[in-house]
């Protein structure tokens, strides 16, 4: 068993059975600090489960799952988040009728519940940390305009800096460029590179381009197992990698 407790996210021996299917299979998977760590594998393969496990949306038949040393697999989902860890899922969940510098408000950690936010009183600190991850986020020109008629490129960033204002030390974002043009995917691989500093990222994605653009490392999961982990050369080389999931 593994010792060494440097790792942003340690994941060992991780299994979870459905009625007897094991959907992640003994899965070991370590990220580091400033680590942009992407998870590619077939359909089915089990990664969206390891999200929900990581997040606490499942709960783990066996194994451990460590964040900053702290075990995840016995906490609850607002207690994870609470720790750090942020997840932004395909569908995004913006706020359409408020404008954009309002959904970064109301995704600031002293006004996130909606007592909070009613007593919420906008400071300097508070705007400047909106206008940091606005122009991060490459909506600096767009605070006023209502989420709702924002590109769908754009509702995704905007996702995005609702979770890069709390600050999070593991974001995991499941097909974050799926329905993008080109360009936006371009300004996503910066965007994603951009966050990983000071933190880890975990993406799942398929397109294979984007995963060359953005990862530090690759782990490719197949039947919910490793097939092949390592810089993405490495992993594209790979003869089973190539007849499992590139191939085709
Ligand atoms: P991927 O994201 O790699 O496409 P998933 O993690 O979504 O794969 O699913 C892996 C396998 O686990 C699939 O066969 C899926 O049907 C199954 N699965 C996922 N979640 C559940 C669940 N809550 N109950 C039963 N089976 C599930
Ligand atoms: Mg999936």
């Amino acid at each position: 068993m593994e010792t060494n407790t440097d790792f942003t996210l340690a994941i060992e021996n991780l299994t979870v059975s459905f009625d007897g299917f094991k959907a992640v299979d003994d899965l070991n998977l370590y990220i580091d600090e400033n680590e942009l760590h992407v998870v590619i594998g077939p359909n089915g393969a089990g990664k969206t489960t390891v999200l929900d496990l990581i997040c606490g949306k499942t709960k783990s038949t066996s194994g451990s799952i460590k964040f900053l040393n702290k075990e995840l697999t016995k906490m609850a989902e607002h207690e994870i988040v609470r720790s750090g860890v942020g997840r932004k899922f395909q569908t995004p969940s913006i706020y359409e009728n408020l404008s954009v510098f309002e959904n970064l408000e109301v995704s600031y950690p002293y006004g996130r519940s909606v007592v909070g936010s009613l007593f919420f009183k906008r400071n300097d600190k508070v705007i400047n940390k909106i206008m940091e991850i606005a122009d991060q986020i490459q909506l600096a020109s767009q605070l006023e305009t209502e989420a709702g008629l924002l590109s769908h490129g754009q509702k995704q960033w905007l996702e995005i800096g609702m979770l890069l204002i709390q600050d999070p030390k593991l974001l995991m974002l499941d097909e974050p460029v799926a329905g993008m043009s080109v360009k936006e995917r371009e300004q996503t691989a910066d965007l994603l590179r951009s966050i990983s500093k000071g933190r880890s990222v975990l993406v799942i994605e398929h397109d294979m381009e984007f995963v060359a653009r953005i990862a530090d490392k690759v782990t490719v999961l197949h039947q919910g197992k490793i097939l092949a982990a390592g810089d993405m050369d490495k992993v594209q080389a790979d003869p089973k990698v190539i007849e499992v999931y590139l191939g085709h």
